[in-house]
């Protein structure tokens, strides 16, 4: 069997439906793999389920990533369903624009409590269960804000540093219990989240112009990564961090 088919694999996609995690989705879909959607919008949800046709099946479960007892319903509701999980991507994310000093604490709490609270209390909850099975992949969605100055959403890119540091934590912790760990970073793709920045001419041009790939990133640039670090294809790795930005950070 090839390390690149899923079939038989089930992954859990928080924020799988639409942008960045429904690349991921699909991905894995296409793999063969089962995939539960954790995301808040029902309608939405529902519109995901309805595009990622393919060899796998997807399902999807309302959650709240920020709230521990939708967490741990979401959890429940995926086991009941599928009875493991083989691979969780930790993607569900928001971002804010309020430059420094007038980022207010209401607002840096609300980035923080999807970003951060949202990847450790999906990431905990989950990672508990693979841990008694004995094997599991996990990805966390960083970005390349988790190293750059960001000078419009410092609170989203201390969000994405907490992010890579806690998977490189837990890969540290979870590789005795056959549990693997690695961040996916993002550049700049095309997205909800970046709705308002590529509606600005010139920072659209800018980053086009500032990528040696020459264009903004697209969800389905993802998908392919999905597929490589959730299961066999990728069993040596962990704590690595897979940097996906048409050579952004690089020039
Ligand atoms: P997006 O299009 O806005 O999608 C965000 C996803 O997260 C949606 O599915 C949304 O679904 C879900 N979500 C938001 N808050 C949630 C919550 N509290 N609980 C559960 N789900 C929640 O954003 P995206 O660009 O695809 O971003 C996905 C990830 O990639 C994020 O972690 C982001 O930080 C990261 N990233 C994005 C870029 C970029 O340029 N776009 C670059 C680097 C990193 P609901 O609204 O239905 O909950």
């Amino acid at each position: 069997m090839s390390p690149f088919d899923l079939r038989g694999h089930t992954s859990i996609v928080t924020g799988g439906n639409r942008g960045i995690g429904l690349g991921l989705a699909s991905g894995l879909v296409g793999a063969g793999a089962e995939v539960v959607i954790w995301g808040r919008d029902a309608d939405r949800n529902h519109a995901a389920v309805a595009r990622l046709g393919g060899p796998g099946a997807v399902t999807a479960v309302a959650c709240d990533v920020s709230s521990e007892d939708d967490v741990g319903a979401a959890l429940e509701a995926t086991l009941q369903r599928h009875g493991k999980v083989d691979s969780l991507f930790v993607n569900a994310g928001t971002t804010g624009a309020v430059t420094f000093p007038d980022l207010g604490l209401d607002e840096w709490r609300r980035v923080m409590a999807v970003n951060l609270d949202g990847a450790f209390l999906t990431a905990r909850a989950v990672a508990d269960i693979m841990m008694v099975r004995g094997r599991g992949s996990i990805v966390f969605t960083a970005s390349v804000a988790s190293r750059l100055g960001m000078p419009y959403n410092p609170h989203y890119a201390a969000t994405k540093g907490g992010v890579r540091q806690l998977a490189r934590s837990l890969a540290v912790r979870l590789a005795r219990f056959g549990i693997r760990v690695n961040i996916l970073s993002p550049g700049f793709v095309e997205t909800e989240l970046t709705e308002d920045l590529k509606s600005e001419e010139r920072f659209d041009r800018a980053v086009a112009t500032r990528t040696p790939m020459g264009r903004w990133g697209r969800p389905d640039d993802f998908g392919g990564a999905a597929v490589f670090l959730a299961g066999d294809a990728s069993p040596y790795m962990t704590g690595a961090e897979m940097v996906i930005d048409g050579g952004f950070t690089i020039f």
